[in-house]
């Protein structure tokens, strides 16, 4: 049998996600998945394995509905956002018929679950200041059905100006749905935008365990939204996408105990980062470094593939952006212990000299 003749074609043409193991690498500090660079040890209960567990179980919608500030039924937890945006294209996207739209430079996983849907791509680039580009996404309107914006974005950290998004919402109304990607909202908590889901029908939040959590081995995300949203996600969701040593353990992290442990977790790595980014300022080499609010630092360098490589002979593993548009020889560079960043310090400074 040849697998790959009976295989739909989109999916033969396919590039996969290069997710940061995908990727792979040989290396002991590993700054290219945004990733926390602390784990803490979590107890789950095993004990009723023999059971399926509830496909939304109430204890922990309940307790991520209370930290966000919505309401339960607002609220449905996914196998971390990255099934979040999946489902939300199944949910409202015909595919061969509708069409998705995003604005790069950002989140490669927009792209990847609409191809494999057969979701047309529209692309409306940010402008120069960083900010959605609202005439150009009008004349790009027909037929999308889901707008994914990043807020804070990722890789170049910069946060949308709110009055953009209430313009955007106003655009799309009856039309299209909005979804923040808010996956970095604790690096930033004032900038969220879940206190508006009461005024905007068409508004959605994907929000995530992976990053301030320390738990992206967990899977574990959620969608904020209207409830009739809600219940649609609820129809297209797996019966029991949770395991419940999973729902166990993020119950317990979003105790007050475990909130306490990642906002001293947010400090520290927002501590971290200016420290970083000032070092970076000063590396010779270094032509351009953002500003972030998220747990990374984007950087243009003089030859940022010569910089990449020369990092990894140090064992430190970074993410290339040098293909996403205009940001040509960029490295990201995810916040990890103060230690892994002056190991990045010095490996570009030893290959300057
Ligand atoms: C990391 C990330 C995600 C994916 O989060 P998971 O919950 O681990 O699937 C989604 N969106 C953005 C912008 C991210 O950086």
């Amino acid at each position: 049998m040849n697998a790959d003749k009976l295989a739909r074609a989109r999916i033969r043409a396919l590039v996969p996600y290069p997710s940061a193991r995908r990727l792979g690498g040989r290396g002991d500090v590993w700054l290219n998945a945004n990733e926390a660079p602390d784990a803490e040890n979590w107890q789950a209960s095993w004990q009723t394995l023999n059971r399926y567990p509830d496909g939304q179980p109430a204890p922990l919608i309940n307790a991520y509905a209370d930290y966000a500030g919505v309401r339960a039924q607002q609220t449905l937890v996914c196998r971390g956002a990255d099934e979040g945006i999946d489902l939300l294209i199944r949910a409202f996207c015909e595919p061969g018929a509708d069409a998705v739209l995003w604005c790069p430079p950002t989140y490669g996983m927009y792209a990847v679950s609409a191809e494999i849907q057969g979701v047309a791509c529209r692309t409306v680039p940010l402008s120069a200041d960083g900010q959605p580009d609202l005439s150009a996404i009008e004349r790009q309107l027909a037929n999308v059905r889901v707008i994914f914006l990043c807020n804070p974005n990722n890789p170049t950290g910069q946060r949308v100006d709110p009055q953009r998004v209430r313009d955007l919402l106003a655009l799309t109304a009856q039309r299209a749905l909005v979804v923040i990607d808010e996956a970095y909202s604790e690096f930033c908590p004032q900038a969220t935008l879940a206190g508006w889901l009461n005024d905007y029908p068409h508004l959605v939040i994907l929000r995530t365990l992976s990053k301030a959590f320390a738990l992206a081995g967990l899977r574990c995300g959620f969608v904020l939204a209207d409830e009739a949203v809600i219940q649609l996600l609820q129809k297209v969701i797996a019966p029991y996408p949770i395991p419940s040593p999973v729902a166990d353990i993020a119950t317990r992290a979003l105790t007050p105990d475990g909130l306490a442990a990642m906002r001293r977790r947010v400090a520290r790595i927002t501590g971290d980062r200016q420290w970083l980014i000032d070092a970076l300022r000063a590396t010779p080499g270094v032509q351009q470094v953002w500003e972030s609010d998220i747990n990374a630092v984007l950087a243009r360098f003089d030859d940022a593939a010569a910089r990449f490589q020369a990092l990894a002979a140090q064992g430190i593993i970074v993410r290339d952006q040098g293909r996403q548009p205009t940001l040509e020889n960029c490295l990201r560079i995810t916040v990890g212990t103060r230690e892994e960043c002056q190991r990045v310090i010095q490996a570009l400074r030893e290959t300057t000299k």
